[in-house]
């Protein structure tokens, strides 16, 4: 059985006080090993990735990862992060087209799968977001708008490099202070499109969008959702320990 992948990407929030109260606590919390069956993982802002390594230390159970990196090694990319960069502060996983990043910053399917290229071309865990818009979902679109998003990202892998990605479904409409949660028979569709595109062929198919204490347990219920990825309810670290507990429960059965 594959680990449900629970994890969070902090966005820009958190000073380094912040970053270092959130993950000493959860080091404290978890010891050694992450409960049986589940893959933490965390993705600060750039400058917190090797503080937040240096906390969690060399063998953490929690994976570390950061918001994006550029598809260059290196080079005359002024503010942007590689990918050996990120590697070498202590990252393992690279968030690649979150929807915020293809709205504000222009990422496009082709900067997508030249940064999922990249992130495997260096060892890391490329977690690909792809999510449609409320207009796209309004005309029934939702399926196929994401499997094109995820077939362009991910075109030309292998099946090795593809059996190390983790796709996450993120509806924009659902996502951020303006996002109502997915229900349930919403999220069944596209998880079952997914799941025929991809299914055992990725690492993981993670829900995001507004998941809270509330839902977490149901939207882990989904077919074909192995995990969740989360924003403000996990930045909280009680509430993240409180996500681990339900992921633990779920898996247990
Ligand atoms: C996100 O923006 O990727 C996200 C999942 O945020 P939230 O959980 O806050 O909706």
């Amino acid at each position: 059985m594959t680990d449900l992948w629970i994890g969070t990407s902090w966005k820009m929030n958190k000073t380094l006080d912040e970053a270092r109260a959130w993950t000493t606590g959860l080091v404290d919390a978890l010891g050694d090993s992450a409960p049986a069956g589940i893959q933490p993982f965390v993705i600060p802002s750039f400058t917190a990735t090797t503080t937040v390594r240096a906390l969690l230390g060399q063998d953490s159970p929690v994976l570390l990862g950061v918001q994006n990196a550029h598809w260059e090694d290196a080079g005359a990319w002024t503010g942007e992060v590689s990918v050996p960069q990120a590697k070498d502060a202590g990252a393992q996983l690279v968030e690649i087209g979150h929807s915020e990043r293809r709205e504000h910053f222009g990422e496009t399917v082709e900067t997508t799968r030249l940064k999922v290229a990249a992130a495997l071309r260096h060892g890391l865990t490329p977690l690909l977001c792809i999510g449609e818009d409320a207009q796209v979902k309004a005309e029934g679109g939702s399926s196929a708008f994401i499997l094109e998003q995820a077939a362009g990202a991910l075109d030309g892998l292998d099946a090795a490099e593809l059996s190390r990605v983790v796709i996450a479904y993120e509806p924009i409409w659902a996502i951020g202070e303006k996002g109502r949660p997915a229900t349930v028979e919403e999220l069944r569709e596209p998880f079952a499109a997914l799941a025929e595109a991809y299914g055992d062929r990725v690492a993981g198919l993670l829900y995001g969008g507004s998941v809270n204490l509330d839902n977490a347990a149901d939207l882990l219920g989904i077919e074909h959702v192995t995990g969740l990825f989360v924003g403000r309810t996990a930045w909280k670290l009680e509430d993240y320990l409180e996500l681990l507990r339900i992921a633990e429960a779920h898996r247990a059965g």
